[in-house]
């Protein structure tokens, strides 16, 4: 059975939350997230795929931003970008951010399924890749990791 539905968890040291539900498109083609995190600081926060599930030291144990393209750091809608990158979220006055984005290149199943690896928010905007700086092509600089979580399979109720 091709996964078709999934869900993170999000949990960071202070006092950001959040759920994420993943769902696969029409055909497979894209992939949608839609949730609330709270608590974060009111603004851009960086969100993304991490390589892997590992959460026993935090973030600094997901590994990079999941690029199995080898390629720099990018934006959600760059033709070169790291399949997990996707882009940043906006926290409202209140530290909500509500999540409703639909992705091209992530997937649940087959070639860059992401099930299993991990979501990341950060503590700062996303600069894209576009500060030309080396940092910023390779990962984008965003500060530390706010909250994250592992991306496992949900329940589909059709
Ligand atoms: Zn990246």
């Amino acid at each position: 059975m091709e996964v078709t539905r999934a869900i993170c968890v999000l949990k960071g040291p202070g006092s950001v939350s959040g759920t994420i539900r993943l769902k696969s498109g029409e055909g497979g083609h894209s992939t949608s997230l839609t949730g609330e995190i709270f608590g974060l600081t009111p603004g851009k926060h960086g969100f993304h795929v991490h390589t892997f599930g590992d959460i026993s030291q935090g973030c600094g144990s997901t590994g990079p931003h999941y690029n199995p393209c080898n390629e720099t750091h990018g934006a959600p809608q760059d033709k070169k970008r790291h399949v997990g990158d996707l882009g940043n979220i906006e926290a409202d006055e209140n530290g909500t951010a509500h999540v409703d984005m639909v992705d091209r290149l992530i997937r649940l199943a087959g070639k860059y399924a992401i099930i299993g690896r991990s979501l990341v928010v950060n503590e700062k905007e996303d600069d894209l890749g576009k500060a030309g700086t080396k940092e910023s092509i390779e990962s984008g600089t965003h500060g530390a990791g706010v909250a994250w979580g592992i991306i496992g399979i949900d329940e589909d109720p059709k």
